[in-house]
């Protein structure tokens, strides 16, 4: 049975606000004065510090399947992909907000598990859920989600100050969520264990990862979300530069059961893992870990506008930008 506005809403606020004294005394909460219930939420700005904000929309049949992702997923999914945007930044998050448009035949257990997916995720990293919208769509569910988030002024890492010399590196492991979708496509009706893909039914987005990145290493930054070989395309339009990098030193997942490494072209052209891509200039030491994820050098930055890629067999190649087109 579907839930009229009103009891949505009322619901939404009740496991909104459940936990709420635990956070009381931590960072972002001070920066939330006022929630779900009035106009507007009132957010008190840090003296020092500069808002971040994003968007995004998460769209059944674009990025998620009712039959092939649990409410709980879905839900994760869309907070992580906000998140995962002010770890790019290497801010810190504040407050988030859901406007969601439900189909009438969506059932209130499917909404209850969608919230408590998002919840999770958002106690983890202490983000409250500020205020949204609700409303009735005609076939398919839409989330569309803003995040909040902030740095110390002038500090936000930008994708566009990259420099020509400049190491470039990746967090984790690369093309686990793509090969989820992989195996989905390939077998529609089998339903793989979201256990066995944890990279694509629940990513983590790399809040504390980005925000250390940014206090002394990096000189530009962006989030894993359409695919290496995109991203870096990405990173380096804004910067005016070009890139070199190496296929035998790109980190791949292993996933499924029995786990295994995923194909070349997924940790490639995969999207979706929400790991970090960065560039580090000359002369600055990277650990190989930081907040217990591996970073792996894959290149460096070039003069040139080019992006290249050298295989396994040493031949070098523009590298083409073919972000990862899920479900369509
Ligand atoms: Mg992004």
């Amino acid at each position: 049975v579907p839930l009229p506005e009103k009891a949505l809403i009322a619901q939404i606020r009740r496991m909104a606000n459940s936990g709420k004294r635990a956070r009381s005394a931590k960072n972002s909460t001070q920066n939330l004065i006022t929630g779900i219930g009035d106009d507007c939420a009132v957010l008190r700005i840090t003296p020092g510090r500069e808002l971040l904000v994003t968007t995004d929309f998460s769209l059944e049949g674009i990025h998620f399947r009712r039959d092939w992702h649990p409410a709980e997923s879905v839900g994760h999914r869309c907070l992580a992909r906000g998140l995962s945007d002010i770890a790019a930044m290497g801010g810190d998050p504040v407050a988030a907000f859901l406007s969601l448009a439900l189909p009438r035949d969506v059932p209130q257990a499917w909404v209850r598990s969608f919230i408590r997916g998002w919840m999770t995720l958002a106690k983890k990293y202490d983000v409250p859920l500020a205020g949204g919208d609700t409303a009735q769509s005609p076939n398919k569910v839409l989330a569309d989600i803003i995040v909040i988030g902030s740095a110390p002024k002038g500090k936000a890492v930008l994708r566009s100050t990259a420099r020509a010399g400049d190491r470039i590196f990746v967090s984790g492991e690369l093309g686990g969520s793509a090969a989820a979708v992989a195996e989905l496509m390939a077998k529609p009706t089998k339903k793989p264990n979201p256990r066995d893909y944890p990279r694509h039914f629940y990513p983590e987005p790399r809040i504390k990862l980005g925000r250390i990145l940014r206090e002394n290493l990096v000189s530009a930054m962006i989030d894993l979300s359409d695919g290496l070989s995109t991203d870096l395309a990405h990173i380096c339009e804004e910067s005016g530069v070009g890139a070199k990098i190496a296929s035998a030193l790109i980190p791949r997942a292993r996933v499924g059961k029995p786990a295994r490494e995923v194909a070349h072209d997924l940790a490639l052209h995969g999207g979706e893992d929400y790991e970090l891509l960065f560039t580090v200039p000359q002369g600055k030491r990277v650990p190989a870990r930081i907040a217990g994820v591996t970073l792996t050098e894959i290149g460096a930055i070039t003069r040139s506008q080019k992006i290249l890629l050298q295989d396994e067999n040493g031949v070098t190649r523009r590298l083409p930008a073919k972000g990862w087109e899920h479900f369509r």
